[in-house]
């Protein structure tokens, strides 16, 4: 199907990412790749030029948006990480994050907020218009101390740093400030900072604090200095995470340690939580088996009595696994905004497009209704992105990033999870993906 500058989609329900239910006998009109009207077929006329795509009891969504994902293109399983690939050319996994990216369009994901040196390129490549590929906000790298989530022990220091897919090793105010400034200079949209360890490695545990106040302090006051730059904190343990949210960051990856104060203090202020679900609430079964053969690599006997997350025990596991949803209940039952990011880093452990649809089923999973997932998943996540001016909802002016859906999507978790549900996925007004399969 060739789609013209200017469409109307006739008879639809639609999903405007509000966090209501569809409104049938729907009109759609797109101009110049912009929602240009939203009204009832009653009222609606024809007008010249203008193409007219019938679809009878189709839904038609705004695109779907992901705001944790690591575009690297590396390799690795839940044993060895990334190690085995990080001496791969770096223009070998620039080339496989383009598959990546579109891999995650193709389940209707037509934005995502990266972290990885690729995301910086492939915003410009896919914003082009050469190939399809999602919207990206780039991060760039992450900021991470030596010896922080995104070093690796088992490389020096010299390789780490000129070889890492998506972080650079920043210690103390001068190395943050001037990383910050460089990331920005390289067309980062947002910067992102580990102030808590995330379980790579011995020294990179879950409940260690990375980052002083002061180091975080400094990396929002650099990032908020050009207008409109926001500050992501990856932080697993109440301490890192009371630090983030009073340095002044936008949004708290994993969170998993939250308390009501904290929890108020989010809320009051609008500090997005990307909770990353699906990833902590099957951590012990599908990404770090204990047990598992070969699990001791991991657990290297330099470390001594350190380990990254020996929690063996399943009773001491499901405790965890209960007290993630828990935290999760407390964010909700408090307002804090919950934004839609499955934390996908690489292949096979987490695969692309699968897993950004796994987390909007785990968000249902965990507690909210159907719509109240789709508007984690387009309206707050594009809050999260810093783009709910231009992307998140179908309203008159925002860009048509739009989903034709075959079924009902807040009828089952299950339709949006299949992209044989998805007829068309536009991306700026432009046909991306039809019937699964990329547009040009
Ligand atoms: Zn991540």
């Amino acid at each position: 199907m060739i789609v013209m500058a200017k469409f109307a989609l006739l008879n639809v329900s639609v999903i405007d990412g509000y966090g209501g239910w569809p409104e049938a006998h729907m009109a759609v009109l797109v101009k110049d790749g912009i929602i240009d009207r939203i009204i009832c077929m009653d009222r609606y006329k024809k007008e010249d030029g203008v193409q007219e795509i019938l679809l009878d009891g189709y839904y038609v969504m705004p695109g779907l948006i992901d705001a944790h994902v690591h575009l690297a293109g590396g390799r690795g399983d839940y044993l060895y990480g990334e190690t085995e690939v990080l001496a791969e050319p770096k223009m070998v996994r620039t080339i496989r994050s383009v598959y990546e990216a579109q891999k995650i369009l193709k389940r209707g994901f037509t934005s995502v907020r990266d972290i990885s040196w690729n995301g910086l390129y492939l915003k410009r490549i896919f914003g082009e218009g050469i190939m399809p590929g999602p919207r990206i906000i780039a991060c760039g790298p992450g900021l991470t101390r030596t010896g922080g989530h995104a070093d690796l022990y088992q490389y020096t220091e010299e390789y780490v740093k000129e070889n890492h897919f998506w972080g650079v090793l920043a210690d103390g105010n001068d190395e943050i400030k001037k990383w910050v400034r460089r990331l920005l200079r390289e067309g980062a949209d947002q910067i992102k900072i580990w102030s808590s360890g995330g379980g790579n490695w011995a020294h990179d545990r879950n409940e260690d604090v990375h980052y002083t106040f002061d180091e975080i302090k400094t990396c929002v006051h650099e990032a908020h200095m050009i207008k409109g730059t926001m500050v992501s904190a990856h932080a697993e343990n109440n301490e890192s995470i009371r630090m983030s949210v009073d340095a002044g960051v936008d949004t708290i990856e994993h969170g998993e340690e939250l308390d009501e104060e904290i929890a108020e203090k989010m809320a009051d202020k609008g500090i997005i939580l990307v909770p990353t679900m699906n990833l902590l609430v099957n951590w012990y079964t599908e990404i770090m088996p204990s047990g598992a053969e070969g699990a001791e690599i991991i657990r290297p006997d330099v470390f001594l009595h350190r380990t990254v997350d020996d929690k063996t025990n399943e009773e001491e596991q499901a405790r965890i696994i209960k007290s993630t949803m828990d935290n999760f209940t407390l964010a909700r039952d408090k307002g804090v905004k919950i934004a839609l990011g499955s934390d996908t880093v690489y292949e096979p452990l987490t695969t692309y497009g699968e897993y950004s649809a796994l987390e909007f089923k785990q968000l249902v999973r965990c507690g909210m209704t159907i719509p109240e997932a789709i508007k984690a998943a387009t309206l707050t996540s594009s809050e999260a992105l810093g783009m709910s001016h231009r992307i998140g909802t179908i309203e008159r002016g925002k860009a048509a990033d739009l989903l034709v859906v075959k079924r009902n999507p807040v009828s089952s978790v299950d339709v949006l999870y299949d992209p044989q549900n998805i007829s068309m996925i536009f991306s700026g007004g432009r046909l991306a993906v039809e019937d699964g399969r990329l547009a040009f």
